[in-house]
């Protein structure tokens, strides 16, 4: 029976949120802002005092920990859990008023310091599942920051577990807590050598129960177009104007279907980002998006076909089509290494919980870490509405990831 202290996981959790920790899109320094070491150097502080080894907090604001194996056999494999610091640029991190909401009645809370704000059942119908339970939502004016202090925090209360339980027997456990998640630059310094892990866990995820082991695979492409130019008082029958052509192409694009705003579940798309050009050149990026490498290839055919039939028809213009891969699904590794996920779900079954195996329609750090050598889905913490006023958390939800945790540790003992 595994028991998570759960006033001493809350008041971690709440005191966590407390920390401006907004990562910059702008920036070009590693970490992009020098306030997520402020979480940091909280944790290193705690991690150390509970008594972790290889404590460090590096110059780019990654931080490394060790749990010491406490088991006789010496070839169970590393495994890690990792969660980033950083809150979302979309909406404010700063001066988060975290509120405990005891025993959740059911209906509608109003935020106090902003009135507009109110977190509804009838539109976050996942409230159902914590009637009579409690939840921690942010107080109007900014984000809650469960996204993804949640992960932090249920690590944190995990490791606390671990390191007091000593009749719970485990390999070496590796604990790494990352900056700038949100920008896409969570992995960007991270220092797989030092890490040293074989497996990965993301702890990143919403409702109780879920799993995802595969992610989107993810390209760019560009479509340059090279227009005729002319003097534009002599440029009759001359000059092709490469901004017109452009506008031609989009305009060539299916409406309803193979973009974001028509497509959902297992259907990949293609999205124009950005256009910019002169009359001469015009180039328009792209993302690409499917859940596998032959259905990219497929919508890059497909996008270079309606492009180049609308070129043609005008003379003298040439058109050119660059690709660059982005990230991979990880299921493509995970489907190599099966026991990573089925370890999870394990775990997850074991703290009482069904499990719900999720693909993710974007990336995560766990896709770039999957090709980096460290094979890592996605584990839930509970959090809701991310990114956003009404962000909010379920208490209970919290408790059973950390039980997870503690479940999946000792059953890589187990099974080694
Ligand atoms: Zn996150």
């Amino acid at each position: 029976m595994i028991e998570i202290n759960k006033e001493e996981l809350v008041e971690r959790f709440m005191r966590y949120v407390q920390v401006d920790t907004q990562s910059d899109p702008n920036s070009n320094a590693y970490p992009t802002t020098e306030k997520q070491k402020d979480l940091g150097k909280i944790l290193f502080e705690e991690l150390k005092q509970m008594g972790l080894s290889g404590v460090e907090m590096d110059e780019f604001g990654y931080v490394y920990a060790t749990i010491p194996s406490n088991s006789d056999k010496k070839n169970i494999p590393v495994i890690c859990f990792c969660s980033h610091v950083d809150t979302a640029p979309d909406c404010s991190g700063t001066n988060v008023k975290p509120l405990l909401h005891k025993n959740y009645d059911g209906n509608d809370i109003e935020l106090p310091d902003d009135n507009s704000q109110v977190l509804k059942r009838s539109v976050s119908a996942y409230l159902e599942n914590h009637i009579g339970a409690d939840i921690i939502t942010a107080s109007g004016n900014t984000l809650l920051g469960a996204d993804d202090k949640s992960g932090v925090a249920v690590i944190m209360q995990a490791a606390q577990y671990l390191m007091s339980n000593p009749s719970v027997k485990h390999g070496t456990i590796k604990i790494v807590f990352t900056p700038d998640e949100e920008v896409g630059k969570g992995t960007a310094k991270i220092d797989m050598k030092k890490l040293g892990a074989d497996f990965g866990y993301t702890l990143d995820g919403g409702e109780a129960g879920s799993l995802e082991d595969e992610t989107f695979s993810a390209d760019g492409a560009s479509i340059i177009i090279h227009g005729v130019i002319a003097h534009p008082g002599y440029a009759k029958d001359t000059l092709v104007n490469a901004i017109k052509i452009a506008g031609a192409v989009l305009e060539t694009l299916p409406k309803n279907e193979w973009s974001p705003e028509t497509t959902e579940k297992r259907q990949g798309f293609v999205h124009p980002v950005s256009i910019n050009g002169i009359a001469e050149k015009a180039t328009i990026s792209f993302i690409v998006r499917d859940f596998t490498t032959a259905g990219l290839t497929a919508h890059h055919e497909r996008l270079k076909k309606i492009a180049e039939a609308v070129v043609s028809k005008y003379k003298g213009t040439t058109m050119e089509y660059v690709q660059q891969e982005q990230y991979r699904n990880m299921k493509e590794v995970l489907d190599k290494n099966p026991q990573v996920a089925a370890y999870a779900a394990s775990a997850i079954e074991r703290s009482g919980l069904k499990v719900k195996t999720e693909s993710i329609r974007g990336g995560t750090d766990g896709s770039r870490l999957s090709y980096m050598g460290l094979p890592c889905p996605n584990i839930f913490t509970g959090m809701q509405n991310i990114h956003s006023k009404l962000e909010w958390i379920g208490v209970s939800d919290m408790m059973k990831a950390a039980e997870t945790i503690v479940h999946l540790s000792a059953i890589w003992e187990e099974k080694a």
